[in-house]
């Protein structure tokens, strides 16, 4: 009976907890924000766009700055290079004289130290108010700069992101773009409620962007921390002002194709985000209420929350194998192999059960390990703009 009670338990916690969680959640999605929002408000601005080997979308992504319309008088550009091994700062330099009108200024690093490291470097040299990091491999939505900025005319709001929307390479699409698409739509609706409430513990560097004012209060990037933007998002939640997903904002980025580098790369941010959890969820007693049960939950959803599945599973194995308890076995056999033959099911499930192995393995590895500059996912290279698939 012990057995039965134990997987059956633990299964309950695992998915009820995220489950109470979003229930909780979806009561805020639809609130208003409470802020003062101005379209009009336009304050000086610096992007900053870390590069390692960034030849393939350098170009592209200046491009799309530029696209965004912002008033080119209060708009520079900081591209912090750290030592690439190709044409990156050749291309941005060459974009830069075709370009006179944009303010663009290029940092070059004399090694690889990484990206923290990197934007700490240009966050010394940034003259905007406002400091948006944005990754090179990403794209934004047509005027995605001015839907961001226009929060930071609420003198509370300290951080805001973006929503990810996955895309993909080459015609056909891939299971793993689905696999990222289920994932992704679930989890922009549970970072923009999260952000109504009072804060996100989760940004996203395709798009970030910080009041300097207050980065420069939390002592910027914290070195050693490969989730740069999340951590910082955090702190800045910590002293009490927002750090908020808003759904106008939103980012394109390339989902690795196979299977094998699309589990690599959920990897390894998979490790940077236990390791800002790891330290940030420390600092709950001096979390603002609000903000409080957003991270207790978050940090217990990647920290331990992924255990529970795995030992539930095991008592379950273990229950098929040795229980006596025939009915009871039948019932629950039946009922997953019923759950898998829906294809949403099957879908939802596939991407849950990835995601908690991944956290499980972050946590292995994670809490071990150090930030180190790591080694981009090859297959999201390539010249940007063939056969994108959404
Ligand atoms: P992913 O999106 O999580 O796969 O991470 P990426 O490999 O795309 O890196 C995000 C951004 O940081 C990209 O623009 C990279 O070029 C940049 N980046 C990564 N490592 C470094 C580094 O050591 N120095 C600098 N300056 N930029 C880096
Ligand atoms: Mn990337």
């Amino acid at each position: 009976m012990l057995l039965e009670i134990a997987w059956l338990t633990l299964a309950a916690i695992h998915f009820g907890v995220p489950l109470t969680y979003y229930a909780y959640l979806k009561s805020y999605l639809d609130k208003p924000w409470n802020l003062k929002i101005d379209d009009g408000y336009a304050p000086t601005v610096s992007i900053v766009i870390p590069t390692y080997d960034e030849e393939a979308f350098i170009e592209s992504r200046l491009d799309n700055i530029l696209e965004q319309g912002y008033p080119s008088e209060r708009l520079e550009i900081i591209v912090v290079d750290s030592a690439s091994s190709d044409r990156t700062v050749e291309l941005a330099r060459s974009w830069g004289r075709e370009h006179p009108d944009a303010k663009l200024r290029i940092l070059e690093e004399p090694e690889r130290r990484g990206k923290t490291s990197a934007l700490n470097t240009a966050l010394q040299h940034a003259n905007g108010e406002v400091v948006v990091l944005a990754d090179a491999d990403s794209f934004w939505e047509k005027n995605a700069l001015k839907e961001a900025v226009k929060y930071f005319a609420e003198p509370k709001v300290g951080a805001v992101t973006c929503l990810k929307m996955p895309m993909q390479r080459g015609e056909a699409k891939r299971q793993t773009l689905a696999v990222e698409s289920t994932y992704r739509s679930f989890y922009n609706k549970v970072r923009v409620a999260e952000s109504k409430i009072h804060s996100t513990p989760i940004f996203h560097g395709e798009l970030a962007a910080f009041r300097k004012r207050t980065l420069l209060k939390i002592g910027g990037f914290k070195q050693g921390i490969g989730a740069d933007d999340s951590h910082a998002a955090t702190l800045i939640a910590l002293e009490n002002y927002r750090a908020i997903m808003a759904p106008e904002i939103i980012a394109y980025e390339l989902t690795p194709r196979s299977l094998k580098s699309y589990i690599a790369w959920k990897a390894r941010r998979a490790i940077h985000l236990v390791q800002s959890f790891w330290l940030t969820v420390k600092e709950i007693r001096r979390a603002p209420i609000g903000f409080r049960r957003i991270l207790l939950t978050e940090a217990f959803l990647h920290l331990v929350n992924p255990w529970l599945l795995l030992v539930a599973s095991l008592l379950f194995i273990a229950f098929i194998m040795v229980s006596e308890f025939l009915l009871l076995k039948i019932v629950a056999l039946l009922t997953l192999t019923f759950a898998l033959t829906i294809k949403r099911i099957r879908r939802v499930l596939t991407t849950w059960v990835i995601d908690q192995l991944v956290l499980i393995y972050a946590c292995l590895k994670g809490l071990r390990s150090k930030e180190v500059p790591w080694t981009k996912i090859e297959e999201v290279r390539g010249p940007s703009a063939c056969n994108l698939t959404c």
